[in-house]
């Protein structure tokens, strides 16, 4: 969990490999549902183009598939972001037998957030993410993985939009991170995530390593 931009994709993905779990990104999953042009993509890019939360009875629907569909460790990297969402979580997980091990929660400063944002290129085909500045691909503009695929944008990735989304956060998901606070049986890894990527995946790797020898 964390603000947009404090890194949430960039370590999950290094953590999905790391650790053999399943990643599941809900941004990612709504932007595919978004290219692919459906009813329920124009309604999620309604919310998403305009730096809102997705309403909790879309997000649940979507995820509670996703989650279902996950056989052995799992990742959620973007999901829960409410309470209602979280509570909803916590029941399926519970239903499944696969209780929640660790929350992994990242801050960033503004000034980081808007740098990182603002330059921030994924590839369209592998959801793999880059940085103008900060993380570049060999080929310019082009993905390491995919070869001859470009490089994009995401469209709601703007310097208009940042301030919408961060109180989209700070106001809907913060809570998430105190009902989360509470809960004796689950690892708190609270991480700086102003640093570098490789700095951050380090600290992270080593707190989850506990949990994965126990
Ligand atoms: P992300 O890629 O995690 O930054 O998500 C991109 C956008 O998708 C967010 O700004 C929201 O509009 C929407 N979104 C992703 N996950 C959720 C969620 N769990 N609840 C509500 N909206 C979401």
């Amino acid at each position: 969990m964390g603000p947009p931009g404090a890194g949430k994709g960039t370590q999950a993905q290094r953590l999905g490999k790391e650790f053999g779990m399943v990643h599941l990104s809900s941004g990612e999953i709504f932007r595919e549902a978004k290219a692919v042009g459906s009813e329920l993509g124009r309604k999620l890019a309604r919310y998403m183009d305009a730096g809102e939360l997705v309403p909790d009875e879309i997000v649940v629907e979507i995820m509670a598939d996703a989650v279902g569909c996950v056989d052995g460790g799992l990742l959620l990297d973007g999901f829960p972001r409410t309470v209602v969402q979280a509570e909803v979580l916590d029941a399926q997980l519970s239903k499944m037998g696969k209780p929640l091990d660790a929350v992994v929660v990242m801050t960033a400063d503004t000034d980081v957030i808007a740098a990182r944002i603002t330059g921030r290129r994924a590839c369209p085909r592998c959801g793999r993410g880059y940085h103008v500045k900060f993380m570049l691909p060999v080929r310019e503009g082009f993905c390491d993985d995919c070869d001859t695929v470009e490089l994009i944008q995401r469209s709601d990735d703007s310097e208009a939009l940042v301030r919408q989304r961060l109180e989209a956060y700070y106001v809907q998901t913060q809570p998430v991170v105190d009902y989360y606070r509470g809960r004796e049986s689950l690892l708190k890894i609270e991480v700086d995530g102003n640093r570098e990527a490789d700095d951050v995946a380090g600290e992270v790797i080593l707190a989850l390593g506990s949990l994965a020898r126990d």
